[in-house]
């Protein structure tokens, strides 16, 4: 199967071509016919599956072709909404790399910047937005934007856009759209909001599927390694050292424990560095490009923060500590073994985490391997304790939990299960903008 087969026209297959792609992805091939006839997408799909040309590529073109690219002042045609800034930077960055041919204008918007020059930019004129809900929210308020005239909108990672509590802000957003108009649905995981939000908002859609839902790559290797809590962090700077890891994402539960186990990783001689939501855009950029370039060998990220990162054949992805949510477990090893490229996953379990550890095998169907490693054979004396959630509640954590559904409704429920929500007595925007942050 060929990128030219699919029907795409001249200028994308340049792109694609020049991105080095030889062959599309299965979710590439499902996913661009349909798209390219006009018709709403159901597609269950992870990130790492290629779906972000599967649904860039297609979209360019629907624009091209409907021929008003070149043509009086430039309306926002194409809607793209992320559940983060990352994932938001992403594709908005494919749809440059992909358009790059097309005199199709693009932008990214999103919080935790200066909102002036994105209304600058706006006014300009763009074809086609790539946004974070609550951002977007704030220029339809401030009527810096104008949805009118959009004829595809693109929900990415919707599950992950729900579990963050954008429920109300993309409906508000929905209201601004017109009716009449083509809506490809992306999701990794399918509860029965997401499926009554794809059931109000799409029309017979084209239903694909890879790497069913729940289920991690076949090409990522998983282990576990049982450790005392209080030896992880050596174990970890031994097996960095030992194996000679030159690119390692290492994720924590907590910003806290992000930062701690930086220095500590520092310390020993090993470069690092953190990426979660207490740091300002600019220090995640900053974070993410030393890693991607190889100037620090280790990446230690909360869920939140990593979620949909992109990081080119990122061979090694260690769970510091396991998730308290276990879909997170999926999302976190999916970083790896991406497009095709071999993977590993390994996590540190200490006797805290061991229920985790079935919760996620649980899901998964499937045992992970186990091992220890000789010299650190957790001490079976050890008690099991609570563990430890993120403090301050500002990680979305709690409101990203699937099970505790109060937290999507922050006025409802017991605040100590949804601290960022109401908890802390911070207003809901404020909790919302900093789990958007996470
Ligand atoms: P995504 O699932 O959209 O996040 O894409 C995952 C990774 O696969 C990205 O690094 C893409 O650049 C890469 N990719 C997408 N399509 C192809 C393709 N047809 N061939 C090789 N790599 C691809």
């Amino acid at each position: 199967m060929s990128f030219e087969s699919l029907g795409l026209m001249t200028e994308l297959l340049r792109a694609v071509s020049e991105k080095g792609y030889s062959e599309p992805t299965p979710i590439q091939i499902q996913a661009i016919p349909p798209v390219l006839q006009g018709r709403d997408l159901m597609g269950g799909a992870q990130t790492g599956t290629g779906k972000t040309a599967g649904f860039t590529l297609p979209l360019l073109q629907r624009l091209m072709e409907s021929n008003k690219a070149t043509r009086g002042p430039r309306n926002v045609r194409a809607l793209v909404l992320t559940p983060t800034r990352e994932l938001a930077a992403q594709v908005g960055e494919s749809v440059k790399i992909y358009g790059k041919h097309l005199p199709l204008e693009s932008t990214i918007i999103f919080g935790g910047v200066k909102i002036n020059p994105q209304i600058r930019t706006l006014r300009n004129g763009v074809d086609i937005l790539v946004a974070t809900p609550g951002r977007l929210l704030d220029h339809v308020q401030q009527n810096t934007v104008d949805l009118s005239q959009v004829e595809i909108l693109v929900l990415d990672e919707a599950d992950r856009m729900l579990d963050m509590g954008f429920i109300r802000d993309i409906r508000k957003l929905i209201a601004r759209l017109p009716k009449q108009r083509q809506t490809l649905f992306f999701s990794a995981t399918f509860s029965n909001e997401i499926k009554k939000l794809a059931n109000e908002l799409l029309k017979s859609p084209a239903l694909i599927e890879v790497a069913s839902r729940n289920t991690a790559s076949e090409r990522v290797t998983q282990v576990v390694h049982h450790v005392d809590k209080g030896r992880k962090r050596e174990l970890l700077s031994h097996l960095i050292g030992a194996n000679n890891w030159k690119q390692v994402l290492i994720f924590n539960r907590t910003k806290h424990g992000a930062d701690r186990l930086t220095k500590q990783l520092k310390t020993d001689g090993i470069t690092a560095t953190a990426i979660h939501g207490n740091k300002s855009q600019g220090a995640r950029t900053r974070a993410l490009e030393e890693f991607k370039t190889g100037k620090v060998r280790v990446l230690v990220a909360t869920d939140i923060a990593a979620r949909g990162l992109d990081i080119d054949q990122l061979p090694h992805v260690v769970n510091f500590e396991l998730p308290n949510v276990p879909e997170d477990y999926i999302h976190r090893i999916g970083r790896t073994g991406r497009a095709g490229n071999e993977g590993e996953a390994m996590s540190l379990v200490c006797v805290d985490e061991l229920k985790l550890l079935s919760d996620i095998e649980r899901l998964m169907k499937r045992e992970i391997p186990k091992d220890t490693i000789p010299g650190y054979e957790p001490d079976p004396r050890i008690k099991a304790e609570p563990v430890q959630k993120q403090r301050g509640g500002q990680q979305g954590k709690a409101s990203h939990n699937k099970r505790n559904t109060t937290a999507r409704r922050p006025r409802s429920g017991n605040p100590a299960l949804h601290a960022n929500s109401n908890g802390n007595g911070r207003s809901r925007r404020n909790a919302k903008q900093a789990s958007q942050r996470g």
